[in-house]
């Protein structure tokens, strides 16, 4: 267990019991802890692998087929939400959360049970046609996938379906940017969960709520750079640090 300062987590339960249109915003530190792997930093993926190469849209577009072939022999299927995901949808039943905000794309927020998510980097559980746009679930994907690889359109046959995760060159889900941006603009505080806040535009999204004069409260296991724009500030796993901290938001 992290040892925090009872008077950080005290400052974090005094704040968010105030808030009346609240969102959280998260980012990998939330689902590390379900084992899903994070991408940046010591270990991360993208140590081992040059993003520009394997994520980017132009590698998609030259060969699908290389995608679907690693996602037939490395999909992991079994993540489960963690004490984190869960303590979210706790602050949300309590009032004091209007939405989550993510930067994942793992599901595990809807999973956990919150009400209303908007995923800045889409979604791995949904994947979309390149040519005529239709979207379809990934698990009818998967199963196209098993039976032919890669898979093709089943509305126009198109050759490039791809999960609507973003890739690198490819622009943020505009919907979802703009949800997020009027959410900000109206938010009285901002729980950020396990984003480092490097990743641009997202996190431009707790910026224009700070902008717009929204308290930040900030639980994360390194510092970040919006730490001294924030009015809380607490290093730990949010695993285990956000069960306490709603736990006595409950009690106030
Ligand atoms: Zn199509």
């Amino acid at each position: 267990m992290t040892t925090v300062a009872g008077a950080a987590l005290a400052e974090a339960a005094a704040l968010l019991s105030r808030a009346r249109s609240g969102i959280a915003f998260t980012g990998a530190g939330v689902s590390v802890e379900s084992g899903i792997p994070h991408f940046r930093g010591e270990g991360g993926l993208w140590t081992k692998f040059d993003p520009y190469k394997v994520a980017h849209i132009d590698t998609f577009r030259r060969d699908p087929a290389q995608y679907w072939t690693y996602s037939l022999n490395h999909r992991r299927m079994d993540a489960e939400p963690n004490p984190a995901h869960r303590a979210l949808v706790e602050l949300e039943r309590l009032g004091h959360l209007r939405a989550v905000v993510t930067q994942n794309t793992d599901g595990l927020h809807q999973q956990a049970g919150s009400g209303r998510v908007v995923e800045l980097h889409g979604s791995s559980h949904e994947v979309v046609c390149l040519d005529c746009e239709a979207r379809l679930p990934r698990d009818q994907a998967d199963r196209m996938n098993r039976e032919h690889c890669p898979p093709s359109c089943p509305a126009c046959g198109g050759r490039f379906l791809k999960p609507t995760v973003v890739l690198f060159g490819e622009a943020l889900p505009v919907a979802a940017l703009r949800d997020a941006q009027a959410m900000a603009m109206a938010a009285d505080v901002v729980l950020i969960v396990g984003s480092s806040l490097q990743v641009y535009p997202a996190a431009g999204i707790p910026r224009m709520a700070r902008e717009h004069g929204a308290e930040l409260c900030i639980v994360n296991a390194e510092p970040t750079p919006f730490d001294d724009l924030a009015a809380v500030v607490i290093h730990g796993k949010a695993g285990e640090i956000l069960p306490q901290v709603v736990g006595q938001v409950a009690a106030l």
